[in-house]
């Protein structure tokens, strides 16, 4: 990355340097604040030296015509965690017209998906500032290590925002690490006749001029990773679990037949969810669906998750659990992805056993015995060392990362395992967490038993462990 110069060259004499120190004000000068925040998988992702606290985006998208589609201002409000003379947001693509901090002009420059802002004066550690960058342009589609598309995929009638794992630089700059969680207003502006779907509640719909404005609020912490923008025509319903939660479901008109049953299970998902993984950590729920081929998997964005065509009743349980696990209890860095994964796929074992389905030994007893057959890939790594960027999402991930759990479950017995998986989402609700929280957390709960088989074995050893 390129940055400017320092702003006190070493050659400048003894008395001018004290001079401006005092200038300056406390004595000390910011650094500038990191690149990326090292994740094993996405070095650059994220950024250091700060910590955001809000997000507030306003776009406007115009799916057809020329130019620029997005118009974007986003306001990021963040605290210094370090004196800053610089700091970077992750922004990939877009052609950036202006940032300021606090309201007024700041230097800025681009490196890749870097954007280097540099305040007018320093920012001492601890302090909050607002940033607010102005952008326009046609958003990027990322193509990921795993092949898989991501960021702002363009659709018949919109576009849909995915961000899983770092596709949400595409349409708003900011810090795109798991590991910084912050609240959102998402306002969207579209041609009438179009709906701009997000995250949280909606709070106003306004049309004027021929546009009208969606205003979306999100009230508690969400990872920029599962922040989505949903824009086209789409058939909306509203209505409240009987517990009082706010449901909101779009559909496409295209699907809206076909999901009509699956989707209407949504309450009773919800509540069998929050009597195994306890209270529901979001202040809505609901889905997004879109058409069969906007995108090649469904993904748990925060309070209503997005599939490509209508779920099967596992796949809706498994995105919305993730909203316990992943979403609320977010993983440190993509390492720990198998605590997404593998409690999401546990959870499909877990609806199918109370459900009349197969057990979940049944489930594990399968996978074990002829997982190879059907599925070479499934001992291909450790859950929680997954091989590489482009196998964050494989196989092991899920299924390996739900044996693991099921063997805490063999280990413990059924309640203190589900005290064990509902502690867990309670202790770090609205959190993050690794891998190594998780094992200690277990080692905690039941302190007689000795999990070291299930750490060395099946949670980070290579290859089919020996014995189920
Ligand atoms: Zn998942």
């Amino acid at each position: 990355m390129s940055r400017s110069a320092p702003l006190v060259p070493s050659a400048l004499p003894v008395l001018l340097t004290a001079f401006l120190l005092t200038a300056c004000g406390a004595g000390v000068h910011g650094t500038p604040g990191a690149g990326g925040v090292r994740d094993p998988y996405f070095p650059k992702a994220g950024n250091g030296g700060y910590d955001v606290t809000h997000y507030d985006l306003r776009l406007a998208y115009t799916p057809d015509g020329d130019g620029p589609r997005l118009t974007g201002e986003a306001t990021v409000t963040a605290r210094a965690t370090q004196s800053l003379s610089a700091f970077d947001l992750d922004l990939d693509g877009m052609d950036v017209r202006s940032v300021e901090v606090q309201g007024r002009a700041a230097r800025w420059n681009r490196d890749g998906q870097e954007l280097t802002v540099r305040p007018r004066h320093d920012l001492q550690r601890g302090r909050t500032f607002r940033t607010t960058v102005r952008y326009r342009g046609t958003p990027r589609t990322l193509t990921d290590p795993d092949g898989s598309h991501e960021g702002w995929l363009p659709t018949r009638d919109g576009a849909l925002a995915l961000g899983e794992p770092i596709g949400s630089m595409t349409w708003f700059p900011g810090n795109h690490h798991p590991s910084d969680k912050a609240t959102y207003d998402i306002t969207v502006t579209v041609p009438k006749g179009l709906r701009a779907v997000s995250n949280g509640e909606l709070r106003s719909e306004r049309t004027s001029g021929g546009r009208t404005t969606y205003a979306w609020h999100t009230g508690e912490p969400m990872a920029t990773y599962v922040a989505t923008v949903a824009i086209g025509r789409c058939a909306v319903s509203r209505s409240t679990t009987a517990g009082g939660l706010p449901v909101y479901v779009a559909v496409d008109p295209s699907e809206a037949k076909a999901s009509r049953k699956v989707v209407g299970r949504i309450p009773e998902i919800m509540k069998w969810a929050a009597d195994i993984f306890g209270p529901y950590p979001f202040s809505s729920t609901g889905v997004i669906v879109d058409r069969p081929d906007t995108a090649e998997y469904a993904l748990e964005t925060q309070n209503r998750p997005v599939f490509p065509g209508t779920p099967d009743l596992s796949t809706l349980v498994h995105e919305l659990v993730h909203q316990w696990y992943g979403d609320s209890v977010t993983p440190r860095t993509w390492r720990d992805m198998w605590l997404n994964e593998g409690f999401a796929t546990y959870a499909e074992w877990l609806w199918a056993e109370d459900h009349g389905g197969d057990s979940a030994q049944r489930t594990f007893d399968a996978l074990y015995d002829h997982g190879e057959d059907d599925d070479p890939d499934l001992w291909a790594f450790p859950p929680a060392k997954p091989s590489g960027p482009g196998h964050i999402s494989d196989t092991p991930v899920y299924y390996r990362g739900a044996m693991v759990l099921h063997k805490i479950r063999q280990k413990v017995g059924d309640d203190r395992f589900r005290a064990i998986v509902r502690g867990w989402a309670t202790t770090h609700r609205h959190g993050n967490a690794d891998t190594a929280q998780f094992t200690s957390y277990v080692e905690k709960t039941a302190p007689e038993k000795d999990f070291t088989t299930i750490w060395t074995n099946w949670l980070h050893g290579e290859g089919k462990p020996d014995h189920r």
